[in-house]
């Protein structure tokens, strides 16, 4: 008897935990081997105490004389990762969805919850955390009653921490999850993660909807078109172990023998060679945020290409390329599905691979359609026409945003809502206190103004946030070209809104005269729109008293030294080019 499900919730509400009361009480691991968050695997995820990657487990309970193989699969619960969320409900048949009793519902609960009745997945709502002295749980039951439509009785109130419930919780999934349908004919598997080996190329981990399949199977991709020999299949108990065949309605692992990670696409269905057809729910990830990344030596490009190589087998939401900019020479403009996404590769990028890194402000990409009708996506500048007037249409991805807020902080969030270009849509209240905001907004703004960060600091981290994507609208935008001696430098320009230009030409010359090195002449700093000047401001220079030094007489010694010092100066203007420092380079854009 199987039973394959997932745990849904905010992020912090408690899901790894819960996953560890599980282990637990199954015997899957024992108490000696336990430490919190058992399968949050990587360093970083237990220092940032969030899970990344999903880590699948199978376990065993026996309930009224049967025994049940119960395939968890943990989920992580930030925005950025949805994608992540929405591969592991296709492969399972039910969601606890767990709240917070003392945060209520927050906005990812309820975009997760979207998720999931997307796959028809049977519900359990499940309140946590209720050892809190704090817990507000009937206002989280009414919250959660109103939410699903349910009466409050239905609703099962746990403490993972203290262990408060969790049987009756277990004996719930067993009751409530419908077993795996399944059809015992044809061979089909939904890859809803995977990793890479060198030995055994890579090994995807898969769940079972038709078919048996064993080492040895020829096996063929339905979308990467791509044939494999099964190399080894096994289950996460919740280390990987191999068995002799995977069943129907299983979820294990599977390795393909494919050497080539690219082929392997997470959603992609796996078949038999000469049949099969694709399970739905197939979606490409699609970076969202782009970041440009230099190493700060130019001796650990190699490194850092490698490092971004091995980054990406496990994790095919990020892309890179190489770029090369003047003044910082190359490095890699690297996609990423959101904020929080960059900021854990970027991490992960210094601390297991030791490097130091100079990073630009996250940008998003934009799309134009030029006057012949050809369709382009614009990642950096170098992407955008010379001549503006190519351009017949500029679009930008818009989102859906939904913000959560208890009613003592809506005055600052909607305060904090007219500094960002964003069209409301509808604001509702919700249980006892709540309230939601949805708005329309270009994700740039998101991106350009940390607005998460704001919204986190005026609510004091209490508002939430959660978005899905809209389509692409009309934008107005230019280019702003940044002069340094009247000389362009290509590695600051930016694309902005045309309403911001000004402001923005303003902030970034004041920059460059705050930081760039004094020079022994006067430097003219310039922003530029279409080479019209839109903000210029000028540093002034650094008189070095070069005859200082010889007091006394000695007046053709003094005379050769001025000239020299003039010649000097003259040169440097004639050669038109002041270096930027690297770490200059981390204040100008850093923003
Ligand atoms: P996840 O992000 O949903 O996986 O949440 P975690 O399981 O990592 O838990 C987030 C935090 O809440 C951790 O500090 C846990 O120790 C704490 N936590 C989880 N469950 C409980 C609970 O039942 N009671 C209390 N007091 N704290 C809990
Ligand atoms: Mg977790």
């Amino acid at each position: 008897m199987i039973r394959n499900f997932v745990i849904i919730s905010h992020i912090d509400h408690g899901k790894s935990t819960l996953a560890d009361r599980f282990l637990e009480l199954t015997g899957t691991v024992s108490s000696n081997d336990m430490r919190p968050q058992y399968l949050d695997m990587m360093d970083l995820e237990r220092e940032k105490g969030i899970t990344i990657k999903m880590q699948p487990v199978r376990m065993e309970y026996i309930l009224n004389g049967r025994k049940y193989f119960l395939n968890l699969i943990d989920t992580p619960g930030h925005v950025d990762f949805s994608y992540e969320v929405s591969r592991s409900l296709a492969a399972v048949e039910g969601a606890i969805l767990l709240v917070d009793a003392s945060k209520g519902i927050q906005a990812q609960t309820i975009g997760n919850l979207e998720l999931a009745r997307k796959q028809n997945l049977v519900i359990i709502p499940v309140i946590n955390k209720i050892d809190l002295p704090y817990a507000r749980i009937a206002q989280t039951e009414k919250e959660i009653s109103d939410l699903l439509h349910i009466n409050s009785s239905e609703i099962l109130k746990i403490s993972a921490k203290e262990n408060t419930n969790i049987e009756k919780l277990l004996e719930a999934v067993i009751e409530k999850v419908p077993p795996p349908l399944v059809d015992e004919k044809e061979f089909q598997a939904l890859i809803f993660d995977s990793k890479y080996d060198q030995y055994k190329g890579v090994t995807t981990f898969v769940r079972i909807f038709g078919g048996k399949v064993k080492q040895g199977d020829k096996i063929y991709l339905i979308n990467g078109k791509i044939e494999g020999e099964v190399r080894e299949v096994g289950i996460f108990v919740p280390k990987m172990v191999s068995v002799e065949i995977l069943n129907p309605g299983e979820i294990g692992y599977l390795s393909t023998g494919i050497k080539e990670p690219g082929k392997v696409i997470v959603g992609d269905t796996i078949g038999s060679p000469g049949s099969g057809k694709s399970l739905k729910g197939y979606q490409k990830p699609k970076p969202m945020i782009f970041l440009s990344v230099y190493p700060e030596n130019c001796n650990d490009l190699e490194l850092l290409k490698t490092a971004l190589e091995k980054l990406n087998l496990n994790d095919a939401a990020l892309t890179f390329k190489p770029e090369m900019k003047e003044g910082l020479g190359r490095g890699f403009q690297c996609g990423f599905l959101g904020l929080l996404h960059a900021e854990i590769i970027v991490e992960r990028l210094k601390r297991e691979f030791g490097l130091d890194l100079i990073l630009s402000t996250p940008s998003v990409v934009y799309k134009i359609i030029r006057s012949n009708g050809k369709e382009d996506f614009v990642y950096t500048c170098a992407d955008w026409p010379k001549d503006q007037t190519e351009i017949k249409e500029m679009l930008e991805q818009w989102i859906k945003l939904q913000i959560l807020t208890p009613m003592n902080y809506l005055g600052k969030v909607l305060e904090l809502l007219e500094t960002i270009d964003a069209k409301p849509v509808k604001t509702s209240y919700f249980g006892v206190d709540k309230s939601e905001l949805v708005y329309e907004t270009p994700l740039r703004e998101i991106v350009s103004k940390n607005f998460y960060d704001k919204l986190k600091s005026v609510s004091q981290g209490f508002a939430s946030i959660d978005y899905e994507l809209l389509e692409w609208r009309p934008a107005d935008l230019v280019k702003m070209d940044v002069l340094i001696l009247g000389r362009k430098e290509d590695s600051l320009s930016r694309i902005i809104p045309k309403k911001e230009a000004v402001k923005e030409g303003r902030k970034i010359v004041q920059k460059l005269k705050e930081v760039l090195p004094k020079q022994l002449f006067a430097v003219p700093l310039q922003a530029a729109v279409e080479s019209k000047i839109i903000a210029r401001e000028t540093m002034r220079a650094n008189k070095k008293d070069v005859i200082a030094p010889l007091y006394g007489g000695d007046y053709s010694r003094k005379r050769k030294l001025l000239e020299k010092q003039k010649k000097g100066k003259k040169e440097l203007k004639e050669k038109g080019r002041i270096k930027i420092p690297p770490h200059s380079y981390l204040e100008i854009l850093g923003g």
